[in-house]
């Protein structure tokens, strides 16, 4: 039989994989191809956490396309002249591949999409990332959308049936040259050196199993534990009830067609199912947005703001917002989490990016940066999205005049302060009140936390303040 490379990206699962469909469907011999190509990605190359999750993810897809018969065949490199050797080698008529959004990725998969059809390969992407593609939800002039309501409607209306496909249990399989092997250094995932040699990852598997199996297993345990409750427990950063998929749906090892599809299916109250499946929809939103207004990752998309006047980052303080040590606990706590487990839930994401953009005023891409190096679900469109609309400078954003204050979010999501007292033991004993402000009980937390910060690195009125000032300012002009 003839055989196409299927050329493995953000997409490591074998059910529901539309590019591994077809290739099987025309009748090939499938060699299944993983290219590292970090300088290929622009200003983003995958952060550290990012790689901690993907060396344990290509090692699940490998095991599943072993127990199928067939390999993960992984080189570090260019991605054109990685994908034209191999090709060459193992006389290969065709490429596929799942198509990716990020502005550095289009382009550079158009060029290699010229290269192979230029070699007279048949070279051929296909959509198995998102519900709709960024350039198929339009307003009726053809225009973008910029207002999640309004796309999001649109989107809905046009949404297809769901059709689930398992991937047979032999995969029809053909291996890259041996002097490809040699001269590319072809080889299993682990040869990629992915994994961190110091194992500073290892709270990150406490909760997560990177894979398509544990991708449904996180699937399974959301449709029986969390989702009749989601619109309320979504919102309590010390429940679990979110789905925790979102590391799982950037790196493709769940279909977010099946995920809607087995909620939908689920006993679950509709509005419930609804609410979550609208979350989704933000995913598609930002991938929307990415695609139409590829500056975004970096610039403001509302440019009214780039007249705003950010301070410049104190080195100091924003140390202090990265380990976790401003001295206010929720936001301690979102910043322990994240680097402890590579997560962080979305309700405390919202309070630390306020913290930092709003009373701190440092741009909210030096915070994106952050997480982008910091988070397993660490994903382009989506953070700058997520950065965008706390800061207000993003399309249908949160106005920058609404300033979260951290304390009062503590009190009203965490009430017992389950949350804060995870992440920050050493305050644990501290009554409600005090957990919350330990400011307020400064003798009690020198005694039981003589290490935790006396005062917040900001006044938090003095910080909102400030940044209404800025923000009348910036209107003035
Ligand atoms: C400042 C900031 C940065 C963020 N950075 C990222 C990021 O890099 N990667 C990322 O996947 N999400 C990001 N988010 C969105 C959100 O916080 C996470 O998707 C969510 O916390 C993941 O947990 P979950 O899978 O349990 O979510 P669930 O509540 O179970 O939601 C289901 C899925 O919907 C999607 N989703 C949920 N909320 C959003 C949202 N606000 N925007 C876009 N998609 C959403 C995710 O794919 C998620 O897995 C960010 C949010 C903020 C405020």
């Amino acid at each position: 039989m003839p055989t196409a490379l299927l050329w493995f990206r953000n997409d490591l699962r074998l059910d529901d994989h539309p590019a591994l469909r077809l290739a099987l469907e025309r009748g090939f011999d499938v060699l299944c191809v993983y290219v590292h190509a970090p300088h290929e990605e622009g200003a983003w190359a995958p952060g550290a956490a990012s790689n901690a999750w993907r060396a344990r993810s290509l090692d699940a897809l490998d095991a599943a396309l072993q127990a199928r018969g067939a390999r993960l065949h992984c080189v570090h490199g260019d991605s054109v002249d990685a994908l034209q050797r191999i090709a060459h080698e193992a006389d290969a008529r065709a490429v596929f591949w799942t198509r990716r959004y990020e502005p550095a990725i289009e382009a550079r998969d158009a060029h290699v999409k010229r290269q192979l059809r230029d070699a007279g390969l048949l070279a051929q992407s296909v959509n198995g990332a998102l519900l709709h593609e960024p350039w198929d939800v339009a307003t009726k002039s053809g225009d973008p959308y910029r207002v999640f309501g309004a796309y999001w409607k649109t989107a809905q209306a046009q949404r297809r049936p769901w059709r689930a496909w398992s991937a047979p249990a032999r995969i029809p399989a053909a291996a890259p040259g041996a002097q490809a092997c040699r001269d590319l250094g072809i080889g299993a995932p682990a040869s990629l050196g992915l994994a961190p040699r110091v194992r500073w990852d290892a709270g990150f598997w406490d909760t997560s199993e990177p894979g398509e199996a544990g991708a449904l297993r996180a699937l399974r345990r959301f449709i029986d534990t969390a989702l009749a409750g989601y619109a309320e427990g979504r919102d309590a950063p010390a429940c679990n009830g979110t789905s925790g998929l979102s590391a799982h749906l950037h790196f493709g090892e769940i279909a977010v067609g099946r995920v809607v599809s087995e909620v939908e299916a689920s006993a679950a109250p509709r509005e419930q199912v609804d609410a979550f499946v609208r979350q989704l929809g933000w995913r598609e939103f930002a991938h929307h947005l990415l695609h139409h207004y590829p500056h975004t990752a970096e610039h403001n998309l509302d440019g009214r703001f780039d007249a705003f006047e950010w301070r410049t980052s104190d080195e100091a303080e924003l140390d202090a917002w990265r380990r976790g040590r401003t001295g206010i606990p929720i936001i301690d706590a979102g910043m322990r989490e994240l680097w402890h487990s590579g997560r962080m839930h979305n309700r405390v994401r919202m309070l630390v990016a306020s913290l930092l953009t709003k009373h701190m005023r440092v741009h909210w891409s030096v915070g994106a940066r952050w997480f982008w190096d910091t988070l397993v679900d660490a994903d382009l469109a989506n953070n700058a999205l997520g950065w965008q609309w706390v800061a207000g400078t993003g399309a249908d954003a949160a106005p920058y005049f609404r300033v979260f204050n951290p304390v009062l979010q503590a009190r009203r999501f965490d009430p017992d302060g389950a949350y804060v007292r995870r992440w920050l033991p050493e305050l644990a004993p501290l009554p409600d009140k005090a957990v919350f402000e330990p400011w307020t009980a400064p003798d009690l937390v020198r005694r039981i936390a003589p290490d935790y910060p006396r005062r917040p690195i900001v006044d938090l009125a003095r910080g909102r303040d400030e940044a209404l000032a800025a923000y009348q300012a910036l209107h003035r002009t």
